[in-house]
């Protein structure tokens, strides 16, 4: 696999895995986000249900106190009860629109029980109302509780629509659970606070001496609050250090237990032994009532405590998400920046060094080797592959020049310097290899050997210059008559020998007597410009009964000396006494 290729599958494998990575810490961040983005909203709604269930607990002291008014003093009560239950309506009201607005809990249990105690509040208030426009002496204890319970039996459900709007507020954002105990606690004292007090409604109504079970009941609600307040001192724990909380939780100390709580105290002494009160139930509403209001002052300011930590630790979990976000962009960038980096300063100059490397190899000595844009270990290679281009290319003139220094060499060992034609050396190598040839494939072979007439004459006469014109113009002349397989050479002085390969010797004699002819036709112009005619004698033998190079030159040799002896500027042809001798 290419060094690019691998890089690229690495990359894309590195960057799969950096973004899963990332996919997974943004999408945890995200979910925290969004869940907690709903504790706002479902701190509104279980806020909305423990108003609505104050306001019913709230509505009791009226009518309670309605229920037990003289007739002089019921107009005034009246009217408090219809404010009161206007604002018990108005609560349930904006409770139902908040869950029906809400579209996960649209079709919740809670939402039904809010619809029940809707419901169930008509009757509830008809059968207090009944109850109270009756005379005083028909008013009897039982109408009495009755008409009490139908409003305290309302609160059971409220308390479950509130446990399960608190379920949604805790799985929103779990770090509120304990503000969320807290508020629990203070709600229940509120409500439990509301039921003892109504407890002593009845026995107010009908100045009666309490019965054996309303004690043991007040003294359950007794029990409970002690316990409530236990529990709302501990869950405040945390809370105290805050001089508002601790200032709202040593109100409920005062106003609620020192004094409301000490005035039903003083009630029940009275109504275990006696009937004479002295009170009336409209005084317990102005006396105890009241008192109460400190206790959802408390709730109200651990709300809006709620509230506060339920936003802020939105804030925080939407910066905690863009933080993240952030980060893995820069981070993913980074990433990118850091690959295409690698890839330009190492895989790609990596790659295109081994390009020029190989194509050194091939020989491509002109491609161009790039300046490296750094200074760094590439840009120390193109340097070095330069100068490997540089001394290949100077080897390579080295090698070409000595090839033509070689060439030059062998022609010069090979070729006659004055005629230009072949030496005698040369002529040996080049005929031994036709004659292999021609003794391999059978075919003919002739020689002729030619020597120019009175030689010495024309150097004595016209001078050692003048002969060496002639030597080359005689030459040329044969040279230009041969064909491109015969072979010509200076065979010594003034001497020549001539290869004729595939003749016999009648060719070969008339190849001699085609030469001798032209020879002695032609002339020669000297230095001075002179015209000089020569002859020259020949001397013609052919391969016959397997005889060697040497032996047909010599066979030549004698023919040729014949040639002179009987009188020059002729051809004689090899004959049976030449092979014999
Ligand atoms: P023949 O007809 O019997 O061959 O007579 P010849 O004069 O040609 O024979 P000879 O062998 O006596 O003379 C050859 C002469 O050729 C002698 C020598 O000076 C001359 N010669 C040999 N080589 C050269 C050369 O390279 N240049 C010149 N100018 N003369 C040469
Ligand atoms: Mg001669
Ligand atoms: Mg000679």
């Amino acid at each position: 696999m290419s060094l690019n290729r691998l890089f690229r599958l690495i990359s894309i494998g590195l960057l799969m895995l950096f973004l899963a990575f990332a996919v997974a810490l943004v999408w945890t961040e995200w979910s925290t986000y969004r869940n907690g983005a709903n504790s706002v909203p479902a701190l509104r709604n279980l806020r909305l249900a423990l108003l609505a269930m104050e306001k019913i607990s709230a509505e009791r002291g009226p009518a309670n106190a309605f229920l037990g008014a003289p007739a002089q003093q019921s107009e005034a009560l009246l009217k408090q009860l219809a404010s009161a239950r206007q604002q018990t309506d108005v609560a349930l009201a904006s409770l139902h629109a908040a869950l029906e607005a809400d579209a996960r809990l649209r079709q919740s249990w809670a939402l039904d029980k809010v619809r029940t105690v809707e419901q169930g509040l008509g009757p509830a208030r008809a059968n207090l109302d009944r109850v109270a426009r009756l005379s005083a002496d028909n008013r009897s204890d039982v109408l009495v509780l009755a008409a009490v319970a139908g409003m305290v039996d309302l609160m059971p459900l409220m308390i479950r629509v509130v446990s399960e709007l608190t379920l949604e507020v805790d799985r929103a954002d779990p770090r509120l659970r304990d503000g969320l105990s807290a508020v629990r606690a203070t709600a229940s004292l509120r409500e439990y606070a509301g039921q003892v007090g109504s407890r002593f409604v009845a026995p107010l109504i009908t100045q009666r001496q309490l019965a054996q079970d309303e004690v043991i009941e007040i003294g359950r609600l007794y029990g409970r609050i002690e316990l409530l307040r236990g529990v709302v001192a501990a869950q405040m724990a945390g809370y105290v250090s805050q001089p508002q909380f601790a200032e709202a939780l040593d109100r409920v100390d005062k106003e609620y237990f020192d004094s409301g709580f000490q005035f039903l105290d003083f009630l029940l002494q009275i109504g275990l032994h006696s009937s004479s009160y002295g009170v009336s139930t409209a005084d317990l509403y102005k006396f105890y009532v009241p008192q109460m209001q400190s206790i959802t002052d408390l709730r109200d300011l651990l709300l809006a405590e709620l509230m506060r930590q339920a936003e802020q630790n939105n804030a925080r979990a939407r910066n905690l998400l863009v933080l993240v976000v952030g980060l893995t962009l820069t981070a993913c960038l980074f990433f990118q920046l850091l690959m295409v980096l690698i890839r330009r300063r190492v895989v790609q100059p990596l790659v295109r060094a081994t390009d020029l490397v190989a194509g050194l190899v091939e020989g491509k000595l002109e491609q161009e080797i790039p300046e490296a844009r750094y200074r760094d270990e590439i840009a120390a290679m193109m340097r070095a592959l330069r100068v490997l281009k540089q001394r290949m290319r100077e080897r390579n003139s080295l090698a070409s020049e000595r090839e033509a220094l070689i060439t030059q060499l062998q022609t010069s060992s090979n070729t006659d310097f004055l005629t230009g034609v072949l030496n005698r050396r040369a002529f040996f190598t080049q005929a031994g290899q036709q004659m292999g040839l021609s003794q391999r494939y059978g075919r003919g072979m002739a020689v002729v050997l030619f020597d120019i007439d009175h030689f010495k004459r024309i150097n004595d006469t016209y001078g050692h210059q003048a002969g060496d014109v002639i030597l080359r113009g005689v030459a040329q002349l044969v040279a230009g008559l041969l064909r491109k397989v015969d072979v010509l050479a200076r065979y010594g002085g003034e001497e020549f020998v001539i290869l004729l390969p595939e003749a016999d010797l009648v060719q070969a004699g008339s190849v001699a007597e085609k030469l001798r002819a032209a020879l002695e036709h032609a002339d020669f112009e000297i230095e001075d410009g002179r015209r000089i005619k020569v002859s020259a004698s020949f001397g013609v033998a052919a391969l016959c009964d397997g005889a060697g190079l040497e032996e047909l030159i010599r066979r030549a040799d004698l023919a040729l000396y014949r040639a002179k002896r009987i009188g020059r500027n002729r051809v004689e042809q090899a004959t049976a006494d030449d092979l014999m001798s």
